[in-house]
């Protein structure tokens, strides 16, 4: 692969545009990350930046979804466990405790997700 303005042999592709690049034209000889310009550089940044924003975003929802299924979870365990106390229906606890374990579950499961997406 040849550099597109040089004729020299190429080191690398512009990250953004594609373009051969050699060593003369990659401006601060970085080797994973090379641009052909400054606007390459900056487009890419741009892109980076709001891929990031993105991605907060969506940690930040599947965050209120876990919350919100660890709040129903607890919510059916109390259910279950004032079931036991005022209205003993063998259905209704196993029904109440099921359903918490399996909110409970899911959402300590989707928050340890956004965790580990998040580092
Ligand atoms: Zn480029
Ligand atoms: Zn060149």
């Amino acid at each position: 692969m040849k550099c597109a303005v040089h004729h020299s042999e190429a080191v690398g592709v512009c990250v953004y545009c594609g373009r051969a690049l050699c060593a003369v034209c990659s401006p601060s000889g970085a080797t994973q990350r090379l641009t052909c310009s400054e606007n390459c550089a900056t487009a890419l940044a741009q892109n980076e930046k709001a891929l990031s924003m993105l991605l907060q975003k969506h940690l930040q929802s599947v965050r209120i979804n876990a919350f919100f299924y660890l709040l129903c979870g607890v919510l059916s365990i109390a259910g279950a466990f004032c079931a036991n106390y005022y209205l003993p229906s063998p259905f209704l606890i196993w029904f109440c405790a099921g359903c918490g374990l399996i909110f409970s579950v899911s959402g300590i499961w989707q928050w340890l997700a956004a965790r580990e997406r998040g580092r």
